[in-house]
C-alpha cells in the first residue's frame, strides 16, 4: 500500500481502463440528461471525474471511428474510411505506443478492423460484429464459442485478465470494447423485462417528414417507420413458412445461438408482447410509435448491460486498491438516432450520431463532477493517453492532448470546430458527406447531391430545418463555409467524391 501511495505521488505511469461501447448515444446516458433511462455507473464516472459536453466523432460509423480513436489521425491517414477497409496494424496506435513505454496491454471485445490487433500483449475479440448470444471470441490461438450474453462475457474476460492475466510488475492499459448497444439490440436475460409496461418518452421529431431537409434526408433508408425488420430488429417472429426477406433472413441464426434456458427466458418475455402485436391492428403513426417503443426498450436494455459492466469494473478497481492510480475512460465510437427525425442508425452528421459520450476519471487531474465544453474529437484520445503514459506521441498525430482541458485550463488556441467526413455508400442509402461543427452550428456538404445543409443547434436542436439558403443566416453561412475551408486545409482532407469526380 505504501509503495502504491509513493508511486501515485510521484506521478508514475497510471493504469488505464478504456471502455469503448458501440453506438451508445448521449441521449441514452443520464450523465448527459437522458430523459429515457438511467446509467448510474457511467454517472459515477461523471461524479468522480469529468464529462465532455462537446465530444464528436470524425466519421459516424464503427470501423473508421475506432481506427481514429486508436491512431489519433483521420481516416485518409490511417487507411480506414469505411467499414470495408482493412486496418494496417503496423502503424502506431494507443496500444503500441503504451506497450513501447512499458505497459502491459489488452483488448477485449469488438475490434471490427479486419486485421489482427497489434500492440496488445493479450487480445480476445469478437469476429466482425460478433453475436449477442453465444458469441465466438478469437485470440491468436484461435476461435471458440462462449455461452452467455456478449456484454457479460466481455466483462468476465476483462476481469480475468485484470485478475490473473496481466504482468503485475507493469502499469496496464485495457480496452473493454462492448458490442452493445449495437443493432440488433438483443438484451441479456436479466434485462429482458426492464421498462415493460412503461411508455418511453418520444423525441419531438419522431414523426418528422424531412420536408425542410435536403435530398439525403429524404433518400435515407433508416426510418423506424419503414426500414425496421420485424424479426431481426423488433423481435417479432414470423409465422411458420413465411418467406423471409432482408435482414430477417439472418434472425434465426442469432436466436439459435441461445441456450435452452436463455431461449426460455426470451420467449417468456417476448412471446406475450408479440402475441399482443399480432392481435392488434396498428397502422400509420400508431404503428411507428409502437415500433419506437419496441426498439428503444431493447436499445436501453442493452445500455443497462453496459452500465452494469462499468459498475463491475469500477468495483474491481476499488477492491484492488487501484483507484488513485487508474484512469477510467468511457466513450462510444459514435452516437445513434433514438427516434430523432424518425430514425435509428447513425452516419448523418447530426448531433444524435455525431456526438458521443466521453467521460474521464483521472485522479489528481480531473475535478470530480466537472463539465467540459471544449470541442473535442475521438482523435484526441491517442495523444492524451500517450502523454499520460509517458509514451512518445507520433509526429503524425492530428488530435490534441486533452490533459490541460481535463485540468480545467483549455489552451487559448484550442479548436473551435471539428471536421467530419463520411465516405461509405450503400447500407441505409446515406450519401458521402463532409462538414464542420462549431459550438452552435453545423454545415454539411453533400457532394453527390450537390447540396448544402446548415443547422442552428441553438434554435433547432432536433436539426429538422436546413437554413442554408435562409437570408437571415447569410452571415453565419459565410462564416461556416470559411470554417470548412480552413478545417479542410488544417486536417489535409482530400477532395470528396462528387458528380464531377470522374
Ligand atoms: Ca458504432
Amino acid at each position: 500500500m505504501l509503495e502504491l501511495m509513493l508511486t501515485a505521488a510521484l506521478g508514475a505511469q497510471p493504469n488505464i481502463i478504456f471502455f469503448l461501447s458501440d453506438d451508445h448515444a448521449c441521449n441514452a446516458t443520464s450523465a448527459y440528461g437522458s430523459v429515457i433511462n438511467d446509467t448510474p455507473n457511467i454517472d459515477h464516472i461523471a461524479a468522480t471525474g469529468a464529462t465532455f459536453d462537446r465530444a464528436f466523432c470524425n466519421n459516424g460509423i464503427c470501423a473508421p471511428s475506432r481506427a481514429a480513436f486508436l491512431t489519433g489521425v483521420h481516416g485518409w491517414n490511417n487507411g480506414v474510411e469505411t467499414n470495408g477497409d482493412r486496418f494496417d496494424g503496423s502503424q502506431p496506435t494507443i496500444a503500441s505506443a503504451l506497450h513501447d513505454a512499458g505497459y502491459t496491454t489488452a483488448m477485449i471485445g469488438k475490434w471490427h478492423l479486419k486485421t489482427d490487433p497489434t500492440g496488445f500483449d493479450h487480445w480476445d475479440i469478437l469476429p466482425g460484429q460478433g453475436h449477442y448470444y453465444g458469441p465466438d471470441f478469437r485470440t491468436s490461438e484461435g476461435k471458440r464459442r462462449i455461452n452467455g450474453h456478449v456484454t457479460d462475457v466481455t466483462t468476465d474476460l476483462a476481469l480475468e485478465w485484470l485478475n490473473s492475466g496481466r504482468d503485475t510488475d507493469k502499469p496496464f492499459m485495457i480496452m473493454i470494447n462492448h458490442k452493445a448497444p449495437h443493432r440488433a439490440w438483443m438484451p441479456a436475460p436479466q434485462h429482458v423485462d426492464m421498462y415493460e409496461g412503461e411508455v418511453i418518452p418520444e423525441p419531438p421529431s419522431l414523426l418528422d417528414d424531412h420536408a425542410n431537409r435536403g435530398t439525403a434526408a429524404k433518400a435515407q433508408e433508416m426510418e423506424i417507420a419503414n426500414h425496421m425488420w420485424l424479426w431481426y430488429d423488433l423481435k417479432i417472429d414470423p409465422d411458420e413458412g413465411t418467406p423471409l426477406t432482408g435482414p430477417d433472413r439472418w434472425a434465426k441464426g442469432r436466436y439459435d445461438r441461445m441456450t435452452p434456458a436463455q431461449a426460455a427466458t426470451w420467449n417468456e418475455a417476448y412471446g406475450p408482447r408479440n402475441a399482443w402485436f399480432e392481435a392488434s391492428d396498428l397502422e400509420d403513426d400508431e404503428l411507428t410509435r409502437y415500433k419506437y417503443q419496441r426498439y428503444i426498450k431493447d436499445y436501453l436494455r442493452c445500455v443497462a448491460g453496459v452500465d452494469d459492466s462499468v459498475g463491475e469494473i469500477l468495483d474491481w478497481i476499488d477492491d484492488a486498491g487501484l483507484r488513485e492510480n487508474t484512469i477510467v475512460i468511457y466513450a462510444s465510437d459514435q452516437g445513434f438516432f433514438l427516434g430523432e427525425q424518425g430514425w435509428y442508425d447513425k452516419r448523418f452528421m447530426n448531433d444524435p450520431a455525431l456526438r458521443l459520450p466521453l467521460l474521464v476519471r483521472w485522479p489528481n487531474v480531473t475535478e470530480p463532477g466537472s463539465r467540459i465544453d471544449a470541442i473535442v474529437q475521438n482523435i484526441d484520445l491517442m495523444p492524451t493517453l500517450c502523454a499520460a503514459g509517458g509514451a512518445t506521441t507520433p509526429d503524425r498525430v492530428q488530435g490534441r492532448d486533452l490533459r490541460p482541458v481535463l485540468e480545467g485550463h483549455t489552451p487559448d488556441d484550442w479548436r473551435d470546430a471539428i471536421y467530419y467526413r463520411y465516405m461509405e455508400e450503400g447500407i441505409h442509402n446515406v450519401a458521402p458527406h463532409e462538414g464542420v461543427r462549431t459550438d452552435r452550428y453545423a454545415l454539411i456538404h453533400w457532394p453527390t447531391h450537390d447540396e448544402w445543409e446548415l443547422f442552428d443547434l441553438e434554435t433547432d436542436p432536433q436539426e429538422t430545418t436546413n437554413v442554408h439558403d435562409d437570408p437571415r443566416f447569410a452571415t453565419v453561412r459565410k462564416h461556416m463555409h470559411l470554417a470548412l475551408e480552413q478545417m479542410r486545409s488544417e486536417v489535409g482532407a482530400p477532395g470528396m467524391p462528387g458528380p464531377d469526380a470522374g
